[in-house]
């Protein structure tokens, strides 16, 4: 099944792309300050996952479920439709390698921040990072009170 319009990304797409439900479905204040950060640093940005569908993020929960043994497990890298926030287009997942390390030094500028040890690609937005920084990371999702809902 292609899950493309549900915004799955089968190869990576640029920040700026202006037709992948992936990039275009993402909260607008999220996409602006990936945007800027993309245009003020040195290397390329792609998206590699964004906005999903519920549907989608069911699929991708399905498949970690059957990878990593228990729900439980999968949890630890894969979030629920209910809980997840690329569906409600509020996360997006870097590349390559360099923007992330550009992200990591500079991304609390713009608001962008990476939340989970274990995933070094995923950021969301937190406004307040501008003034404070970044707040603390997680290991990983599951010790997330917003994916124990
Ligand atoms: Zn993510």
């Amino acid at each position: 099944m292609d899950f493309t319009a549900h915004g799955a990304v089968p190869r990576p797409v640029p920040v700026f792309d202006d037709t992948a439900p992936a990039v275009v479905n993402l909260d607008p204040a999220l996409l602006g300050a990936l945007r800027r950060a993309a245009a003020d640093a040195t290397c390329g940005f792609v998206v590699n996952g964004g906005w999903r569908s519920p549907q989608y993020q069911a699929h991708l929960f399905r498949e970690a479920v059957a990878k990593y043994g228990s729900p439980a497990a999968a949890a630890r890298w894969v979030a629920t439709p209910g809980t997840s926030a690329h569906v409600a287009g509020a996360a997006v997942d870097v590349g390559p390698a360099d923007a992330r390390a550009w992200l990591a030094e500079h991304g609390a500028g713009y608001g962008l921040c990476q939340i989970y040890r274990n995933e070094p690609w995923h950021y969301e937005l937190r406004p307040e990072a501008v003034e404070r920084g970044c707040p603390p990371l997680y290991p990983d999702p599951s010790h997330d009170p917003r994916m124990r809902r």
